[in-house]
């Protein structure tokens, strides 16, 4: 992950394409447009699921197994779904980048912390209370 983030980084640096840094007003503005841009990838996501789970359903539809239609369809956005996850990590890496963060040991940290928690989580709680 740190290499990549290092590589994204240097790209980003190139094209211009990085977090202002210039004064409070330029980061605020390129901080504010570069989350939008964030959302709009995490979106692209989404369309890609629905994507494959419309494609599926067609599938079934027309008598394909469940399972397979399934499989099929979901091979059918690999690719493009990559392509947006892509986006979106190079998103991440410019806050990453803005805020100095190391993500290899902020997701580490991150994992720990979960592991380490003593309260059950939400989907954990969600579980309990289906029960
Ligand atoms: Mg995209």
């Amino acid at each position: 992950m740190r290499s990549i983030h290092r590589e994204l980084e240097d790209f980003q640096l190139q094209k211009g394409w990085e977090i202002s840094q210039a004064d409070a007003d330029k980061s605020t503005e390129s901080l504010l447009l570069n989350h939008m841009l964030l959302t709009t990838e995490i979106a692209e996501i989404a369309e890609e699921l629905r994507r494959m789970l419309n494609r599926a359903y067609e599938m079934k539809e027309k008598g394909i197994e469940r399972e397979k239609a399934f499989q099929l369809a979901k091979e059918e956005v690999a690719e493009d779904i990559g392509k947006e996850i892509a986006d979106s990590i190079a998103y991440l890496c410019k806050f990453a980048t803005f805020f100095q963060r190391d993500i290899e040991q902020d997701i580490k940290n991150k994992m720990n912390e979960i592991h380490t928690r003593s309260k059950p989580n939400l989907q954990e709680r969600m579980k309990e209370e289906v029960k």
